[in-house]
């Protein structure tokens, strides 16, 4: 418990900013290094990637996390300081607390622990940390390690991700796949004018407000035994030039797609031009898939680990999801990996006194631990 309570602490106090580490990855390192693992520096430009493996050959088992965590926001908001771990009523406050160095720590903790246990386990066991898991384009992070794993044959056979995916309890939801996001930038043209010679003018908004709610209004799909239904939202909308006299020119939106295998990007794409192209409207899109859907159906070796090892520890039946946002998984998944992932309660993530329950701090590494043990001892 205090191991990974005093490795958590420290993570917390460096402000590991996406992208910065912070010197996050230096102390891992040294940790896992002195427990015999191989570390491997895989930073591209200003993100900073560690691989850490012991053992050798299939099949590899790989826990996956981020050090970096989202701003604070306004400090003086936090009832302590936010990079300065802080004990209250049975909990830990800090940024990241609970996204993810809680579970960055109990990864570490328990692979140490592992290896101490059965310094002969088979296969590899591995970890794989990132800095660019919370920034807006996640290029340079995991996306680019599972390409490099691809070039060079590195296989994963199950992946770990120590996202907070419970709701209420330690163990009540894992995630066993994520649908896709698919975000696109539609502008539409019109022609600027005054407002009172509308003749003289195409207005581009009024064009382009009954597309919008069509779109808004159409039911994609209606899910199917994996994933709930796919959904479509629109972010922002810049339109006008500031003056109330003139019908501006142009109309940008910004919207996403949030998808499971009930639909594709291509068919979303071409639904939505075609729903464009029928309304008449001179537009233009630029097409953004951040990710595909991917899924670890039932029955699954890993999968039905982590369910076990959740009932017995935690004593819950823990409900296998698709839903929230994505997550790093949707890069390793399509190397062939069975990806889960299991982590702490998510109630307070990104929020102001983001908090981790002691109790689930101290069962954490011992998920991670009996999860090694089952699959590589
Ligand atoms: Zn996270």
């Amino acid at each position: 418990m205090y191991e990974v309570f005093d490795l958590t602490c420290e993570l917390i106090r460096r402000r590991s900013l996406t992208p910065d580490d912070a010197g996050c990855m230096a102390v891992v390192a040294g940790r896992l290094e002195a427990h015999g693992f191989r570390c491997e520096d895989l930073s591209f430009r200003e993100v900073a990637n560690l691989w850490a493996t012991h053992g050798q050959g299939g099949p590899v088992l790989a826990f996956l996390g981020h050090v970096d965590v989202v701003p604070s926001g306004p400090e003086s908001q936090w009832t302590s300081p936010p990079f300065e771990p802080t004990v209250r009523e049975g909990r830990l406050y800090g940024r990241g607390a609970a996204d993810m160095k809680s579970g960055v720590a109990a990864m570490v903790v328990a692979l140490e622990q592992f290896v101490a246990a059965h310094p002969d386990h088979r296969g590899t066991v591995a970890l794989l940390l990132t800095s660019d898991e919370e920034g807006p384009i996640n290029l340079d992070g995991a996306r680019r390690v599972a390409r490099l794993f691809r070039d060079t044959g590195q296989r994963i056979d199950w992946c770990v991700v120590g996202e907070p995916s419970s709701q209420e309890r330690l163990g009540d939801l894992i995630r066993v796949g994520r649908r896709g996001s698919l975000s696109l930038k539609l502008t539409a043209h019109g022609v600027q004018g005054h407002v009172a010679y509308p003749d003289k003018a195409k207005n581009p908004i009024h064009a382009l407000v009954p597309a919008l709610a069509e779109l808004a209004a159409t039911r994609w799909d209606d899910g199917n035994a994996d994933f709930p239904p796919t959904t479509f939202q629109i972010s922002n909308i810049h339109g006008g030039t500031g003056a109330l006299n003139v019908i501006p020119g142009s109309v940008v939106v910004d919207a996403n797609f949030r998808f499971g295998t009930a639909s594709s990007a291509e068919s979303l794409r071409g639904r939505t031009e075609a729903m464009l192209k029928k309304a008449g409207i001179d537009h233009a899109i630029e097409w953004n898939l951040s990710g595909e859907p991917f899924h670890s159906p039932g029955g699954g070796k890993l999968r039905e680990t982590v369910i076990d090892v959740c009932r017995g520890l935690c004593g819950i039946e823990p409900e296998p999801s698709t839903g929230g946002g994505t997550s790093d998984g949707r890069f390793i998944a399509p190397l062939g990996a069975e990806v889960v992932e299991i982590g702490p309660v998510n109630t307070t993530i990104h929020k102001i006194d983001e908090h981790v329950a002691l109790d689930d701090l101290e069962r954490l590494p011992a998920i991670h631990f009996a999860i090694a043990e089952r699959l590589l001892r």
